[in-house]
Parts: C-alpha cells; structure tokens; sequence
C-alpha cells in the first residue's frame, strides 16, 4: 500500500489517500520510505511535481475535516519522508546511510556505525488570558491578518514551562503564572510537535517584538479578530478559553 505526496502536499483520490496501486514510476519519485502503522506496512513516496490526475492537498486544511486516526497517519508519514529525504549521509563521515529500519526507527551509518534517530522539533504554543480576555498576536508570517497564540521552540536544556514564560517574555514582553499543559498536536511543517498550555497574565504590558510580532492585543469574545484554522491546536486552546470545554479533534 502507498501514500503519496508531492512539494509537501498529501496527494487524494475520491477522499481516499491510501492505495494498493502504484501509479507512478521511478523517474518522478524523489524519495521513499516503508513505515508500519498498526501492523501494516504503507510505502510512503515523495514524487516529483508534474502533472497528474490527484488533488493536492495542504495537510493544514485538513486538520478540521479528517479523523484523528488518519491525521496521525498522515502526520507521521510526511514527517517521516522529510527526515529520509534530508538525512541520505552521516553528519560525522559523510558516508551514504543505510536504508531505514522499521524495527529499530533508526539509520545506520555503514562506515562509521553511527545511529541517526528520527529528529523532532518541540514547540510550545499557549492560551493566556487576562480576566475574560484573550491575547492574541499577529506573526508577522501569518496570512490573511491572522491572530494566534504565541508559540515558539523548545530550547535544549528547557522545561516546556520555562520555554513559555521566555517565549512570552520575548515576544509580547509580559509575565505569566498558572502554566497548565493543554494538549498536543503533531505538526510535521517539517518536523515540529506543538504542545499546548493555557496561562495567565501575572505582570506588565504588551510590547510586540516587531520582529516576528507585528500587533498584540487583549481580546474579549464578542471582538475577535480573524483565528487560526478549526482543527488547529491553537484554535481548540482559544474555543476552551472562550467555552470553558474542549472544542475540535485531536482530543
Ligand atoms: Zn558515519
């Protein structure tokens, strides 16, 4: 069984994004990769783009219409292609690695002997508010005017809370307290897993970075500005601040 992609893009049939066929041959495939998922092995195949007869689809849009189920699938698949496609030699002797191994999740360097694990990039993401209000912020990245939460990388040697409150402190220049783990959401843009928390404002005023927030602002429910994708961790943190319950998949 195949799933296929293409520039990052999960390729579908009919809604369907596994197949028993194979529909393209060796010239337009960049890379693959064998994964087992619940038993089963599915050939994940990254093809060049070009013409052909499936709907490409951003996996972020999704994320409010697939079940958690196939989501996960998919999200392992093309954070697992990424790695294979950029992990073909050893950091240390820059000797071509093995072929993947689905048993140990690993490849081997043949010369060096060297074990290259699948690497992930955690990020926290977080809900703070201040009363009945929420803050929300515009990256300068974001499309369509576009307010979040803030988010941001891990750091070796962090905790998960001591990378909210820097995070926090850097990008909207306030103090947080009551830290408390939502949810999570893999996000495999390349490689990333969002872990979600809500906050509370303990001290001071915001003051956007105006490097990567342009606007930030406290925002009460009736005078929302335009939010994050249904589906998205951050989007289900912002509907639990507002309803007060879990709101969306993934849970
Ligand atoms: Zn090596």
């Amino acid at each position: 069984m195949n799933i296929y992609f293409e520039n990052g893009k999960i390729l579908t049939k009919n809604g369907g994004y596994i197949f028993d066929k194979d529909f393209f041959g060796k010239e337009v495939i960049k890379n693959k990769i064998n994964l087992k998922f619940a038993e089963k092995e599915i050939t994940i195949i990254n093809i060049i783009p070009h013409e052909n007869s499936f709907e490409k689809n951003d996996i972020r849009n999704l994320l409010s219409v697939m079940k958690t189920e196939d989501l996960n699938i998919i999200s392992r698949a093309r954070h697992m292609l990424e790695w294979d496609y950029s992990h073909k030699f050893c950091g240390i002797c820059g000797k071509k690695l093995n072929e993947y191994n689905i048993k140990q999740n690993n490849k081997v360097c043949p010369e060096c002997g060297y074990i290259h694990y699948p690497k992930m990039a955690p990020a926290i993401i977080v809900g703070i508010t201040k009363g009945d209000k929420i803050l929300l912020a515009h990256n300068v990245n974001f499309k369509n005017n576009v307010y979040s939460l803030i988010a941001g990388f891990v750091e070796p040697g962090e905790k998960l809370e001591e990378t909210v409150r820097r995070e926090v402190g850097e990008e909207v220049g306030i103090k947080v307290k009551n830290i408390k783990y939502f949810s999570s959401q893999p996000w495999p843009f390349p490689d990333s897993m969002m872990i979600g928390f809500t906050a509370e404002w303990e001290s001071g005023d915001i003051k956007p970075d105006g490097v990567e927030i342009a606007d930030a602002g406290w925002y009460e429910v009736s005078k929302l500005p335009n939010l994050p994708l249904n589906g998205s961790i951050a989007r289900r943190i912002i509907n639990f601040i507002f309803e007060g319950k879990m709101v969306g998949k993934n849970e």
